[in-house]
């Protein structure tokens, strides 16, 4: 497996695999690997010959008062995590490889970060599109997997691939949840052991809305609002729980038939931020 943080060496790797015809696929990281990356890992290994995973905490999407500094950081683990899965390289950039000088250029985006994460987390997908372009720009892979978990992230990258004109294919793996349902995520790492045995009540809120909707009803604003009030109860502070349209990510007060949405909440359990999500095809 080859490890490295230059951008040449991992460019010239890939074009050496590319000359011998082989489809090279990508999973993006900022490390502290569980087993929602290993699948997505996993998944792109099925699909190509070859791997590339790329560790990098990018400042770019960390907000001032973030936790850019807390972030886990598990290098060697991680390392031992990729060869397992058969990895064929990973790229560690450091910062200064990354943003070596002052950036002239910003990316905006246009209403797809109106809202679900967009309002509390200012520049945070703004720093990913960044990122993720770079990161393109400098792997070239034929196909690059990312997580259902960060649904809002995919789709705003399915756009910039689209608006960019990327040559690759953007995939979707399922989310990776603990045997109680908790949604896998490095920053599971800050929860107390109350605040973990706390955390599930996210998804199985999001769960009881999705089953109540599917029996049914189609303005769901009362059931959510419920939902709400039983996290507030057990100390959740609420941040959005809703419906929101698959394709524009607004929200979405009345449900239509055979549309697809998306039903999604992001929730501080003390300090740590959780999100989940589960997508409906509503019948
Ligand atoms: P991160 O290291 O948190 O930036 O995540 C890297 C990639 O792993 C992103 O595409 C995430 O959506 C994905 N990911 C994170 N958690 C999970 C999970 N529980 N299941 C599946 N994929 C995940």
């Amino acid at each position: 497996m080859l490890v490295t943080g230059s951008i040449s060496e991992i460019r010239n790797t890939v074009k050496l695999w590319k000359r011998e015809k082989l489809k090279v696929g990508f999973v993006p990281t900022m490390g502290a690997l569980h087993d929602g990356h290993l699948s997505l890992i996993r998944q792109v290994r099925e699909h190509t010959d070859r791997v590339v995973v790329s560790i990098f905490v990018n400042p770019a999407q960390f907000g001032p008062n973030e936790d850019f500094e807390r972030y886990p950081r598990q290098i060697e683990k991680d390392l031992k995590m990729c060869r397992k899965q058969r990895t064929a390289a990973v790229f560690i950039p450091d910062t200064s490889i990354m943003y070596p000088e002052k950036q002239f250029l910003s990316i905006q985006i246009d209403k797809l970060a109106d809202h679900m994460c967009g309002p509390e987390r200012p520049g945070f997908f703004e720093g990913v599109v960044l990122v993720v372009n770079k990161l393109f720009n400098i792997i070239k892979p034929d196909i690059a997997f990312f997580g259902q978990k960060d649904i809002q992230q995919f789709q705003i990258l399915s756009s910039m691939v689209k608006e960019f004109n990327h040559e690759i294919e953007l995939q979707m793996g399922e989310i990776v949840r603990a045997n109680d349902g908790l949604a896998l995520s490095s920053r599971n790492a800050y929860l107390s052991n109350e605040e973990r045995l706390r955390a599930p009540s996210l998804y199985r809120s999001l769960q009881y809305i999705e089953k109540q909707v599917k029996s049914g009803i189609d303005e769901p604003s009362l059931l959510i609002e419920h939902q709400k009030n039983e996290l507030e109860a057990k100390d959740f502070k609420i941040d959005y729980i809703g419906f929101f349209s698959f394709e524009s990510l607004k929200p979405v007060q009345k449900l239509k038939s055979g549309h697809r949405y998306i039903l999604a909440g992001a929730v501080y359990v003390g300090d740590t931020r959780l999100i989940d999500n589960l997508l409906l095809d509503y019948p």
